[in-house]
């Protein structure tokens, strides 16, 4: 469905920067544009001091430079143009608002502590211009995940009573497509950069294609098949059951309120919707909560939890050689593909910060570096719940998964762990979680032998899982 609003009732110029809501339909930013100037120029800007910090990622951006792509051709499909403008957007905007004679920017407002400083940043360089920036909500199922709070006024910090409340809070309509846009004038840059141009590499192999295009086939495959299973199969590895929709919601290439609003009713569509409650709220965590970015949520462990600093463990986690199948996999699929399967994450992220101890900054910043859906505010706020030191807490012991019992209940067949540890190709199912437990006749027979072929596990989970409690123990109550 498209809008069509009368060209008279409008005038007049305006942008609308896009940052991670790269998409047409169901925009509010653009919908507003659209709904008050007679032309609308969607902008992006490349802010070089994301592409470089500590969560740079090449396939992320290469995966950010298709949505671009896939934008900029629907766009000119409704005779408009996206400009790409290379460059600090509290200077880039002003400038180009100013040559084109812009009365107003429009935007999605986000959470996170450098987006809302860059939004302050542009507020005040536009408004020396006499520009007004109005900022729209679009990034979440409901408009403000943060206005949602408990009876006492304060944030929610346990998952549950934040649903409860998520459940009832209003929803806005699902915004239509705009038909027509404006044409860019032709002097305004509109090339949107190789990743080569910007220092990056794309270090997968093989990632899904960005865009709105690709995020609206994979929706409608989902919606007409895994939704119905989903409550039951989303945590199978192996199964394809959940939508992997994570990038496209990510980059905005589809919005999570039409998400979900398209789900069906019933059990799938009633736990895919408890999902997108956890994305809103960590976003709303680390709005309310900047300071969790760096460290650890609860008080009681900050700067008091030791630590191992083992280079030599933390590359054989990253690389997928932990003797341990099902985390190699799950390692080998991040490398490969950029995205890992929820269950696959909590494995992993058990493993790293309960058997090998180590600091899930660590992990939390690989995850940037690797993820195509790397998010801020979801993955600090995963990494603290599984580190067992963040929001909606547990004791450790809690959340101490056991690697092998996690494959046999959530790999039964073996079917993950071979497609990603073709070592294993051959290994029996009965000793797949295990194989270090193979009779050396029967390594020779399948051709794994543990220590040349496999390596050996590089911990033993159940002294780890003592010595992981110890460590947490030693932690004062708060
Ligand atoms: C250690 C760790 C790090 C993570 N880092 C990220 C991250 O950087 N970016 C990210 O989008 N998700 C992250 N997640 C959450 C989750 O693993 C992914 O969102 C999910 O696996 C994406 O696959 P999907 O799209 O098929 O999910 P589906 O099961 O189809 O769920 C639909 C959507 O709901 C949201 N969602 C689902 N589970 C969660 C969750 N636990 N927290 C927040 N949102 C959720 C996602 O947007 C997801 O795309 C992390 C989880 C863990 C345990």
């Amino acid at each position: 469905m498209g809008s069509r609003l009368s060209s008279r009732s409008r005038s007049g110029r305006a942008l609308v920067w896009l940052r991670r809501d790269l998409r047409l339909r169901d925009h509010p930013a653009l919908h507003a544009a659209y709904s008050s100037a007679a032309e609308v120029i969607p902008v992006f800007c490349i802010d070089r001091r994301l592409l470089g910090g500590r969560h740079g990622s090449g396939p992320r951006t290469q995966f950010m430079l298709e949505c671009l792509g896939d934008l900029q051709r629907a766009l000119a499909a409704r005779g408009g143009g996206l400009a790409v403008l290379d460059g600090a957007p509290e200077r880039r905007l002003p400038e180009l608002a100013r040559r084109l004679g812009a009365r107003e920017v429009h935007a999605s407002a986000d959470v996170s502590a450098y987006a809302r400083r860059s939004e302050e940043r542009v507020r005040r360089a536009l408004r020396a211009e006499g520009v007004d920036l109005v900022l729209h909500p679009g990034l979440f199922v409901v408009d403000d995940p943060a206005a949602i709070q408990s009876g006492a006024g304060r944030p929610y910090t346990v998952f549950t009573p934040y649903y409860r409340s998520w459940l009832k809070a209003s929803r806005r309509s699902v915004l239509p497509t705009p038909r027509a846009l404006a044409r860019i004038p032709a002097r305004v840059g509109q090339r949107v950069p190789e990743l080569a141009d910007l220092g990056l590499r794309q270090a997968l192999q093989g990632a899904p294609t960005g865009g709105e295009q690709a995020a609206r086939r994979l929706l409608a495959r989902f919606l007409s098949g895994a939704v119905e299973g989903y409550a039951e199969s989303r945590n199978l590895l192996a199964a394809s059951g959940t939508s992997a929709l994570s990038p496209y919601l990510h980059f905005g290439c589809i919005s999570a309120r039409e998400l979900e609003h398209a789900l069906p009713p019933g059990d799938g569509g009633s736990e895919l919707r408890r999902q997108l409650c956890w994305r809103d709220f960590y976003a709303q965590v680390l709005r309310c909560f900047p300071r969790n970015a760096r460290s650890e949520h609860q008080a009681r462990y900050r700067g008091t939890l030791r630590y191992s600093r083992a280079r030599r463990t933390f590359d054989a986690w990253r690389q997928g050689q932990t003797g341990y199948p099902v985390v190699d996999a799950a390692m080998r699929q991040l490398l490969r593909e950029g995205w890992m399967h929820n269950r696959a994450r909590l494995i992993v992220g058990s493993f790293l910060t309960k058997d090998l101890g180590i600091d899930w900054r660590w992990g939390e910043r690989w995850f940037m570096q690797m993820l195509l859906d790397g998010d801020q505010a979801s993955n600090n706020g995963n990494w603290q719940w599984i580190a067992s030191v963040g929001v909606d807490p547990a004791p450790a012991a809690r959340r101490i998964y056991n690697p092998a019992l996690q494959q046999e209940r959530y790999d039964p067949d073996g079917v993950y762990v071979r497609r990603y540890v073709p070592e294993l190709a051959r290994v029996p199912d009965e000793h797949l979680a295990q194989p270090w437990l193979m009779p050396l006749a029967l390594q020779q027979e399948c051709g794994c032998v543990i220590g040349r072929d496999y390596p050996a596990p590089i911990v033993d989970h159940r002294q780890a899982r003592r010595e992981a409690l110890r460590r947490y123990g030693e932690v004062p109550r708060g």
